[in-house]
């Protein structure tokens, strides 16, 4: 078993590499852990973070070394194939920010030389909070990889600090609207969308302001896709709703009337 639930209900990856598992966004996918697997790292503390808040710790086993990466993946992979399974994609998500990693620019090299190696077909994506996006070595790297998907779940300043809780306090909208569009065409956008309450302060961001908003910012980054989705499972936050499957389409209809490729989950 390498998950077990922590407290709050929420669970964290006690691997570096880990499953596979079937994703509704990514289908048959392994996963890369580039965070601790006894604690979380991540530069946001978002109130949905299916790894439970910051607050927990970063624990002790810290960040997993390039060289332990690369042998646990082809090792994973060697079974993988030896076992005539199937993979789609190989993801970079886990207990916190993978870009985080001062080695994430190479373990990506290292993760593209592997899957050439064992399963030239499968893609390698990573999701990514988007706070890094101001160091050069972390966008050439998410270049590299076929499905670079990054989070925006707010275009409005007040909603993205209520959700996403970002660490450093310089961190803002307008400055990573402005990074997300370097990517010209290639990144995908991560939409989380949802709904209730956080210490009296309600949370939504379906309403017509934050959809608004959304798009204008999707139409400035012009992405390949934009992936909107809710809550799959508990949440650190207790007082969130999943926003129903027909709102979400209802919302992904008008990201397409904008002109903007969208997948609702
Ligand atoms: S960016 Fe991801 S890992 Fe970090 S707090 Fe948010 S959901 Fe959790």
């Amino acid at each position: 078993m390498f998950r077990k639930m922590a407290k709050d209900q929420t669970i964290l990856f006690h691997s570096t590499i880990f499953g596979p598992i079937h994703s509704r966004r990514l289908g048959v996918s392994l996963g890369v852990n580039l965070s601790p697997y006894d604690g979380k790292v991540c530069s946001f503390d978002c109130l949905y973070c299916e790894a439970g808040f910051n607050a927990q710790g970063a624990g002790k086993s810290g960040l997993p070394a390039r060289e332990d990466v690369a042998r646990l993946l082809d090792e994973k992979l060697t079974e993988m194939r030896q076992n005539g399974d199937k993979l789609d994609v190989i993801t970079f998500s886990g207990n916190g920010e993978p870009t985080l990693h001062p080695h994430f620019a190479e373990i990506i090299d290292d993760t593209i030389a592997i899957r050439d190696k064992h399963f030239p077909e499968a893609k390698v994506s990573v999701l990514s909070n988007s706070t890094q996006l101001h160091r050069p070595d972390v966008c050439e790297a998410l270049r590299r990889v076929d499905n670079n998907i990054l989070k925006l779940d707010s275009a409005l300043e007040k909603s993205m600090r209520l959700i996403d809780r970002p660490v450093a306090k310089d961190f803002t909208v307008e400055k990573v609207v402005e990074q997300l569009k370097q990517f010209e065409g290639q990144a995908i956008i991560q939409t989380m969308f949802l709904r209730g309450e956080h210490s009296g302060e309600p949370v939504d961001n379906t309403v017509d302001a934050e959809v608004n908003a959304l798009i204008e910012a999707y139409k400035a980054i012009r992405p390949r896709e934009v992936m909107i989705y809710s809550l799959d499972r508990s949440t650190p936050e207790e007082n969130l709703n999943k926003v129903p499957k027909e709102e979400l389409l209802a919302i992904g209809e008008k990201v397409k009337a904008a002109g903007i490729a969208v997948q609702v989950n």
